[in-house]
């Protein structure tokens, strides 16, 4: 892909060797929220559906119950830094301490570390932004970068539900990554969307996996 080529160290759509199974992975950024990500668990605990949640380090150490619950239930979680900072604004250093500082809050409230010392090796930079130092440096720390293919445009309120299924129906292929977010901003528009997603990938044979 040619965006993999421009952005090295990141990935927007997951290789899938077997042509005969359609996997596909949905991803919810911003969390967690108390009003939303709850939601969030019951729509995929209804469809049996495993995702992965990018959350920024502030939301788990104010709701660490919420965080517990999203692990509790099987999704898998994914650093987006502590306070949701651009990284094109600041220092490879301090870039790393936001990076530095999600990973401890995954840690004290009960992720246990995988090889390498860290809890998650999922890694997506908010705005899915970030110096090519910086990716390089979060890869050697054993980061695996995960962007996007499909975006949902659930932030936007000019995209309706209609609107944003169309994105989906029209850019899902094999291995696709779709992009939702768990936050205020989106709660309607995107727990409108949601069940409606999952059940038109269901019906055209994909399957759910985590990152
Ligand atoms: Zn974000």
């Amino acid at each position: 892909m040619l965006f993999q080529r421009l952005y090295p160290y990141g990935v927007f759509r997951v290789p899938c060797p077997d042509k005969n199974r359609r996997t596909v992975y949905l991803t919810f950024d911003d969390g967690v929220i108390p009003e939303v990500t709850p939601k969030v668990l019951e729509i995929l605990k209804k469809y049996g559906v495993k995702a992965t949640f990018f959350m920024v380090g502030e939301n788990v150490d104010k709701y660490p119950e919420i965080y517990r619950q999203v692990i509790a239930d099987g999704h898998s979680v994914g650093n987006h830094t502590y306070h949701h900072v651009k990284g094109f604004r600041m220092s490879k250093a301090a870039y790393l301490e936001e990076v530095k500082l999600c990973e401890e809050a995954f840690a004290r409230h009960g992720s246990k570390s995988v090889e390498g010392g860290l809890t998650t090796r999922l890694m997506r930079p908010p705005y899915g932004r970030a110096t090519i130092c910086q990716r390089r440096a979060l890869a050697k720390m054993g980061y695996t970068l995960y962007f996007w293919d499909v975006l949902t445009h659930d932030y936007n309120a000019n995209y309706s539900p209609e609107r944003m299924l169309s994105l989906i129906y029209r850019y899902t292929r094999n291995g696709s990554i779709i992009n939702f977010h768990d936050s205020l901003k989106s709660n309607e528009r995107m727990l409108a969307t949601l069940p409606k997603a999952i059940e038109w990938l269901q019906a055209q044979g994909y399957t759910f996996n985590a990152l």
